[in-house]
């Protein structure tokens, strides 16, 4: 189990912030026999959007606007690498993490793309994951190799659970969610057992800076202030992360827009269990994820997108939905509302009883909204690992690619230490 430091202390490497792709970043350094601090503002580890999010693990269909495959081909690689990835530092736990009803989904009468434009992307999309399975035989979807990624319902044909005034057609998918809460649990297990990680709960970061050739990190915890001098950094800040980089000197793509979005978590009627989950296209809409234990994650675009700022952080106020805490009018209002629509489109999903609401940042590069066909929002490419002289700053995306870069930035970190 990782202990509290002493006020100051000096590091090889120091990971700052513990969402999953810090975590995995620690979790991958220590299994390479590196030793790791891993500073988190919260008292616990994935207690922000990788708790606070759909789970989707995409597979690139959603990202049809963006023309060039890119981004498909990124969340592909991301979906495809997710499961076995997780294994490396949670065990078998990767193997049994709950998942979704695969996800239908249901093109809007106002979509930004047509029907048969989406096919299209979708179908190309299916020959990106073909080539992928025929290159690699070690690469999954969550444990299995389907043959099909999509399949267009014929007229008439979707599943009966929708409501169609509101949808002109829809595809079936093999598409699922994880249940975030399982991955959290293990991934904080695995901190607590991994012998390489120091994880400072309750430290929140206020600065980095180089001094003496070294990286200087400092903060603040219950007990007052703290610093850590590293040979290397690791930032894993996510709706922070752009303002640090700015800080050292690493320049970052401009652009960016911070989303303030929140979720409900809610118990489906009895009727509804097993259901297939939803996604609607392409534009403003919503999600179900119907989840094994008879609960759904749901949200509604127009609703749960109650922040937008193109300043270098969010504003503190978003701190509070981000950690859970709502206040109990706003929270009912909210799943209110956001199950209201919902059920206008899956009929029965407004008698759900609300578990939760809570909320998560979105980092990403647009101006203009998701309804907007040439908003950048549509496009996931500027994301990775920027690496100068033992400064790493990890922009993950999504969920999905976390993983991925997690894996990359620990990689860089080696190469560096070889290197010096
Ligand atoms: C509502 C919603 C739905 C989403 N749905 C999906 C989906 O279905 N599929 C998908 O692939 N992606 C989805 N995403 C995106 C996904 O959640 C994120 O891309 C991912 O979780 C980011 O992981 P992270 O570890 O970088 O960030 P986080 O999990 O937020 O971790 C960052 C950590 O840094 C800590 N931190 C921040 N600032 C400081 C500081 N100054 N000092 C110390 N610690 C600090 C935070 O407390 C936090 O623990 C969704 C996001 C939201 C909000």
């Amino acid at each position: 189990m990782g202990t509290r430091v002493s006020r100051n202390r000096r590091a090889a490497i120091a990971v700052l912030g513990a969402g999953l792709t810090g975590v995995a970043t620690a979790l991958e350094l220590a299994r390479r026999g590196v030793r790791v601090t891993l500073a988190e503002q919260d008292p616990r580890a994935v207690n922000r959007a990788s708790l606070r999010n759909e789970g989707k693990i995409h597979l690139g269909l959603v990202y049809a606007n963006d023309r060039t495959l890119a981004t498909a081909q990124l969340q592909l690689e991301g979906a495809l690498s997710f499961r076995s990835l997780l294994s490396r530092w949670i065990g078998p736990r990767a193997d049994t993490l709950p998942l979704s009803t695969p996800f239908v989904y249901l093109v809007a009468r106002d979509s930004i793309l047509t029907v048969d434009q989406l096919e299209q992307h979708y179908a190309a999309v299916e020959s990106l994951y073909r080539e992928h399975v025929r290159h690699d035989p070690g690469i999954d979807y969550l444990g299995s190799r389907p043959t099909r990624l999509y399949e267009r319902c014929p007229p008439g044909g979707v599943p009966q659970a929708f409501n169609m005034d509101h949808f002109i057609g829809g595809f079936l998918t093999q598409e699922v969610a994880i249940d975030t809460k399982a991955l959290a649990l293990a991934l904080r297990d695995a901190v607590g057992e991994s012998e390489g990680i120091d994880f400072l709960p309750e430290h929140k970061v206020l600065s980095v800076e180089r001094a003496n050739g070294l990286l200087r990190i400092e903060g603040t915890n219950p007990n007052g202030t703290w610093r850590i001098d590293a040979d290397q950094v690791v930032n894993a800040l996510w709706e922070n992360r752009i303002a640090f980089d700015r800080m050292i000197g690493v320049n970052c793509p401009t652009g960016w827009v911070h989303r303030l979005k929140y979720r409900v978590v809610a118990q489906i009627p009895g009727k509804l269990r097993g259901g297939p989950s939803a996604t609607m296209v392409l534009g403003p809409y919503g999600d179900v994820a119907v989840r094994a234990d008879g609960t759904a994650y749901l949200s509604w675009y127009p609703i749960g997108l109650q922040g937008w700022t193109h300043e270098i952080s969010p504003p503190a106020a978003w701190n509070s939905p981000c950690r859970g805490e709502i206040e109990e009018a706003k929270s009912r209002s909210l799943a209110r509302d956001i199950l209201g629509a919902i059920d206008a489109r899956y009929p029965g999903m407004g008698e759900s009883r609300p578990i939760l609401v809570d909320a998560g940042a979105i980092v990403a590069y647009g101006k203009t909204d998701v309804d907007d066909a040439s908003s950048a929002l549509h496009d996931r490419t500027q994301i990775g690992v920027t690496s100068i002289e033992g400064y790493h700053s990890v922009d993950p995306g999504k969920l999905t690619t976390a993983p991925l870069f997690a894996k990359r930035a620990a990689d860089h970190v080696c190469e560096f230490e070889a290197q010096r």
